[in-house]
């Protein structure tokens, strides 16, 4: 069952909120989440990387006809001797678009092509290999079974039957399913509106002169390229300054202008009362430290109908976050069915890690394919959570479990690639 508030299950929540697993955290935050409804219809190019509002029925059998499965002779099995050659007629050809017109009788034979449609009359295709022929004459070895290399009609896809699912996210295979089965057309969900900003006072945005102590805001970039590839309309909000005033008007504006808003920094011990007040009073968030890293400070709630994500400000925590927490959460959101979080696969590991038990660490890894055909991963360098750079050198996070401590080279580990996710 849902429960009424945010705030009523944190409470009823037996989790500590200063060591929250991440799992849990993740399941917390599924239980809010209430897709959005409306759909448009939508020509098929412009529904690449949007999530399929109806089914996709088939109005036709796929393939549409019994047709040969390669090139060769059709023929009727039963017209052969069950030892020997036998020496059947060649009455015409198929080819693939140009059908042969007619049925076959007894001891003859069609030329056919792949995807030819296989005439009346006839219920098996020898490939041409296995043929001797000598003009017309077609001499065929025993041992031809009735139905061999024939595609029944509706084989792959029988008309009225569901071709791609509701929920189903279109990527290129499913745009060529569509158009395939003659379908110009389909309801997406409307795209998510994911409002931003980067909240701190040392921050500046690219363009202007950084005074003492100043660093350019970067999680804005992070967060437009991890949104855009995600399929969200995005409304990038600037940088807003550690001022309660200026918080809570961009706070106000993006929770009334979108439906998700998103935010980077404030959310750590000292800076965290003051953004917590303030949101008690537009909304509802709670405040955990999960057991992980980097990513530990995460706030999620609501501001007014917009789900809330306060992320770190950490460059590197911003990412680590958004992908173990906000990409499903939004995948979700946007209609899809079903939503994963970014699949683990097993790989041997290069080098040494260090690392602490108690909490989930998510390093930064390079997997390579080594000569003997292993995958194996190393961490990059240094793995401060501000540290960019090892996020631009990683193909994958190394994904070290809450209990585990030290790794040793040669351990196999858990790794998510980063490549390929949207
Ligand atoms: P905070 O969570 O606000 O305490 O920030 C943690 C660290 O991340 C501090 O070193 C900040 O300067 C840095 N940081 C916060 N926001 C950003 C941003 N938008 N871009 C780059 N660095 C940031
Ligand atoms: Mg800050």
């Amino acid at each position: 069952m849902k429960p009424a508030t945010i705030t009523e299950a944190s409470c009823a929540d037996d989790y500590d909120p200063n060591s929250m697993p991440v799992d849990k955290a993740r399941a917390f935050i599924h239980r809010f989440l209430d897709p959005v409804t409306a759909t448009l219809r939508v020509p098929i190019r412009t529904a690449l990387g949007r999530v399929l509002a109806e089914d996709v029925v088939s109005p036709v059998n796929v393939p549409a006809h019994r047709n040969s499965a390669m090139d060769g002779w059709a023929l009727r099995a039963a017209d052969l001797a069950p030892q020997g050659e036998t020496t059947l007629e060649e009455v015409g050809a198929s080819f693939a678009g140009r059908p042969f017109a007619g049925a076959i009788g007894p001891g003859q034979c069609v030329r056919i092509m792949t995807g030819g449609v296989v005439p009346e009359g006839a219920d098996a295709v020898v490939m041409q290999e296995r043929v001797r022929a000598d003009g017309r004459r077609i001499a065929i070895p025993a041992g031809q079974r009735a139905g061999q290399n024939v595609r029944e009609a509706g084989e792959d896809l029988g008309k009225g039957a569901v071709a791609l699912a509701r929920g189903r996210i279109v990527r290129p295979a499913e745009l060529g399913l569509v158009a395939s089965l003659g379908i110009g057309e389909v309801a997406v969900f409307r795209p998510l509106r994911v409002a931003f900003f980067s909240t701190g006072d040392e921050l500046k945005s690219v363009g202007s002169l950084l005074g003492e102590g100043e660093i350019y805001d970067s999680n804005r970039y992070t967060l437009h390229g991890m949104l855009t590839r995600l399929g969200c309309e995005v409304l990038d909000m600037g940088v807003v300054r550690d001022d309660p005033a200026l918080l809570e008007a961009a706070f106000r504006t993006a929770g009334a202008s979108a439906d998700v808003v998103i935010t980077s920094g404030g959310v750590s011990v000292g800076e965290a009362d003051f953004v917590k007040s303030m949101l008690e009073r537009l909304g509802e968030v709670v405040f955990w430290k999960i057991a992980m890293k980097p990513g530990r400070p995460l706030a999620y709630g609501r501001i007014g109908a917009a789900h809330f994500f306060g992320l770190p400000g950490n460059p590197v925590s911003v990412m680590v976050t958004f992908y173990q927490f906000v990409r499903d959460a939004l995948l979700t959101l946007m209609g899809a069915d079903p939503v994963a979080p970014v699949p683990t696969f097993p790989a041997t590991l290069a080098a040494r890690v260090k690392k602490a038990p108690g909490r989930t660490e998510f390093q930064r890894g390079v997997l390579v394919r080594g000569g003997d055909g292993e995958w194996t991963v190393r961490p990059t360098g240094d793995q401060g959570s501000g540290i960019l750079k090892s996020m631009s050198e990683a193909n994958c996070f190394i994904v070290l479990g809450e209990s585990v401590g030290n790794v040793e080279p040669g351990a196999r580990v858990e790794v998510q690639l980063l490549e390929g996710l949207v």
